[in-house]
C-alpha cells in the first residue's frame, strides 16, 4: 500500500509528488512520458528565466526522486477504482493500492470519468481551490480542469495545491511546507 498514487509524471504530477514525498507520504508516479514539456521552452515561469521543456523535466524528475518519491516511468495506468477507504491502481504491469489519487493526465480524463468524478459545465473536472474532485480523495490538476487554460506553473501549482491538502488531512491540521536558510545544510547532507 502506498499513501499516494500520483498519475501523470507532467509538472503537475512531480510537483503533487515533490510535496507529499518530502513530507513523509509514500509516493508513486506513473507516467507514460507523453508530457507536452517535450515541445515546449519556457520563458515565463517564475523564477526561471530560460530553460528548455527536455531540461526542467529532467531536474524535476530528478528532484521529486532526490526526496525518495517512486517514478514509474513507461507504466500506463489503466484502470483507477475505489477498494475499500483507498484505491485500486491498475497497469499494464501491476497493480497498486494507494489512500489518495492524484490525476495528471494533462488533457486526459477518462481515469477521472471512470471513477465518477463530477464534470463542471464545460465539460472539465470540477475542481475546488485545493484541486479536491467530488470523489472523495481524489484530485484533478493540469489541463484536465482547465479547458485551453494552461501553462507549465499553472499545472506545477494545482499539483502542489493537491498535495498540501493531502498533506494536510494526514496532519489532522492545515499543513505548510515551509523552508529556511537553516535548513539548506540538511538539504546538503541528503
Ligand atoms: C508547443 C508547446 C509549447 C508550450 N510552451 C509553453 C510555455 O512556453 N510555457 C508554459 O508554461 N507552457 C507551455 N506549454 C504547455 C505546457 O507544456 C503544459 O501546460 C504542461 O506540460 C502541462 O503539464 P501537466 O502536468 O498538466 O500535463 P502534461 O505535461 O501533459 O503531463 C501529463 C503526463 O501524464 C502522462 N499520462 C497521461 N495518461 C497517463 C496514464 N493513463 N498513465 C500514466 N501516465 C499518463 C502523459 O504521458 C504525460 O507525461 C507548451 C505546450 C506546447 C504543446
Amino acid at each position: 500500500m502506498t499513501d499516494v498514487a500520483v498519475v501523470g509524471g507532467g509538472p503537475a504530477g512531480l510537483s503533487a509528488a515533490l510535496f507529499t514525498q518530502k513530507n513523509g507520504l509514500d509516493t508513486v508516479v506513473f507516467d507514460t512520458d507523453e508530457t507536452w514539456m517535450h515541445l515546449a521552452h519556457l520563458f515565463n515561469y517564475l523564477g526561471i528565466r530560460s530553460i528548455g521543456g527536455e531540461e526542467f523535466m529532467a531536474i524535476a524528475r530528478g528532484q521529486a526522486e532526490d526526496r525518495g518519491a517512486t517514478l514509474n516511468q513507461g507504466e500506463e495506468v489503466t484502470e483507477v477504482s475505489k477498494a475499500g477507504d483507498g484505491f485500486e491502481i491498475v497497469t499494464e504491469a501491476d497493480t497498486y493500492d494507494a489512500d489518495y489519487v492524484v490525476l495528471a493526465t494533462g488533457r486526459s480524463r477518462e481515469l477521472a470519468e471512470d471513477l465518477s468524478c463530477e464534470l463542471t459545465e464545460e465539460g472539465e473536472i470540477d475542481v475546488n481551490v485545493k484541486m479536491e474532485t467530488s470523489v472523495e480523495n481524489v484530485y484533478a490538476t493540469g489541463a484536465m480542469v482547465r479547458g485551453e487554460e494552461m501553462e507549465a506553473i499553472i499545472s506545477a501549482g494545482d499539483g502542489a495545491a493537491a498535495a498540501l491538502n493531502i498533506l494536510s488531512k494526514e496532519k489532522g491540521e492545515p499543513f505548510h511546507d515551509f523552508d529556511k536558510p537553516g535548513d539548506v545544510p540538511t538539504l546538503a547532507e541528503d
